[in-house]
């Protein structure tokens, strides 16, 4: 089970409502604890690029950590908490979770996902 901090979540959708109506990204750190994995922290990416024309993922959104266990990102457009194509690509190559949330950014327009793109529940703790 993904568990994360309401903590956590909540400052993640913080940020994309406050770079609304550019996108927003972050990474997100945790640890697996016996059969769960459980995020508590959020990282905010130095090059992430809050454009909304180009797509969010540059070269350097990469974990590099061990624990960067997910990755947060806005869909200001379209408004939808489902991966893009290009999600898809990033999803397989980077975090082992992803999360999307759309506009008006709030726990309930956020969705989960594995890095195959299919989407997960998670549990906020
Ligand atoms: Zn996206």
């Amino acid at each position: 089970m993904l568990k994360i901090t309401r903590q956590a979540l909540l400052s993640a959708l913080q940020g994309a409502k406050e770079t609304h109506p550019n996108e927003f990204i972050c990474l997100l750190r945790g640890d697996k604890q016996g059969e769960d994995w459980l995020i508590t922290e959020v990282i905010l990416t130095p090059f992430a690029s809050y454009d909304k024309e180009s797509s969010s993922y540059s070269p350097y959104f990469i974990p590099v950590g061990g624990n960067e266990i997910a990755s947060f990102h806005s869909h200001p457009y379209p408004n939808t908490a489902y991966p893009s194509n290009a999600d898809l690509q990033m999803f397989s190559r980077t975090a082992r979770f992803h999360f999307i949330a759309s506009n008006p950014y709030r726990i309930q327009d956020t969705n989960a996902f594995n890095s195959k793109g299919e989407k997960i529940s998670f549990e906020l703790v």
